[in-house]
């Protein structure tokens, strides 16, 4: 890893951690969630603006919302990313989820912004067939390869492992999946995301997992955390493994959510937790993202689009007043560090 060692990998190539600035470590600029049975003949029905409020709390209620996969339309909406003083955006759009290396790298050159792409797979419902036949050993080398050699021929290299997908309970091959990426690690000193199952007990256990197969904890970022624990006592015990906790579900501000039994925060009470992990010393290990994965989170769309955290997140952040360098550390350094390979 000589050449590559305290480098970020984006789809353009190799750049300092000080080029970064604002970053947000989780989102998807290319992406197609449209679950199996619906994705071969889904015809999407246009998003209005009599059912945009009814897809923004069921946004799986009609299959196109979950499909970015303009590029003309992905431009448009990280332009305002940019000028509101964005640097940097990671896609965590896996393989088999629409995860496009060439689109990327253009968008990344339309808009100036560094793009840093994932590698790996999403839940069981997305595994492509073969996973069920391959070693763990087979699939760590599949995001070795792609980390050294870059996306079959494009030449494009993923900077980061995941995001790796777990339900709850966790199926065989989501295991599997798992220990590869944790492996795959392991061999190419990268950071590692890992989606968890919905239950307060899934991150503690894809932790041990990633443990147990030779990953890194303090390089593993655990996504979704504000949907999947809900005291600070439960994020502090997560935190003392030492992995990062990633609250990337700014802007979904509604307390209905449609796939899981539980009061969704907002973004005020999101930045509550933020406070209490950095007052109890956890600062460094703090990521902040949107995860737009959905039309309906995009600005053209009626959403709030990827500026969110800067245009609004950031002042609800003054009003609570987390000074500027703790604001810096969340949004600028522990990406960057997170990012850099080993
Ligand atoms: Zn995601």
């Amino acid at each position: 890893m000589s050449g590559r060692a305290g480098k970020i990998q984006t789809v353009l190539g190799h750049v300092d951690p000080t080029e970064l600035g604002f970053t947000q470590t989780h989102e998807h600029i290319l992406v197609s969630l449209i679950p199996g049975p619906l994705r071969k003949d889904y015809v999407g029905e246009p998003i209005t603006l009599e059912n945009v409020g009814h897809l923004r709390r069921n946004w799986l209620a009609n299959p196109d919302n979950l499909n970015l996969t303009s590029e003309v339309e992905a431009i448009e909406e990280l332009k305002r990313f940019k000028d509101s003083g964005g640097g940097t955006i990671v896609d965590l759009s896996v393989i088999d989820i629409g995860r496009d290396p060439e689109g990327l790298a253009r968008i990344s050159r339309a808009v100036d912004v560094h793009i840093v792409m994932g590698t790996g797979y999403y839940t069981a419902g997305f595994h492509p067939p073969e996973i069920e036949s391959l070693s763990e050993e087979a699939i760590a080398d599949i995001f070795v390869n792609e980390f050294r050699n870059g996306v079959g021929d494009t030449g494009i290299k993923p900077g980061i492992i995941g995001e790796i997908g777990m339900d709850w309970p966790l199926y065989e091959g989501e295991a599997k999946v798992l220990r590869a990426a944790a492996m795959a690690q392991a061999e190419v000193g990268a950071a590692l995301n890992i989606h968890p199952g919905r239950d307060s007990a899934a991150p503690l256990d894809a932790i041990r997992i990633v443990k147990e197969a030779g990953g890194d904890p303090e390089r593993t970022v655990m996504s979704h955390i504000e949907r999947t624990l809900f005291s600070l006592d439960d994020i502090l015990e997560l935190a003392e493994t030492g992995c990062y906790l990633e609250f990337d579900l700014f802007a979904q501000e509604c307390s209905y959510y449609p796939i899981a039994d539980i009061d969704m925060p907002n973004d005020a009470t999101r930045v509550d937790y933020l406070i209490g992990l950095i007052e109890r010393g956890y600062r460094d290990k703090l990521l902040v993202s949107l995860d737009i994965c959905h039309k309906t989170q995009l600005a053209r769309y009626g959403g709030d689009g990827y500026s969110h955290i800067l245009e609004n997140v950031l002042p609800i952040m003054g009003r609570k007043h987390m000074n500027k360098d703790d604001i810096e550390a969340l949004t600028v350094r522990n990406p960057a560090r997170m990012l850099a390979l080993m």
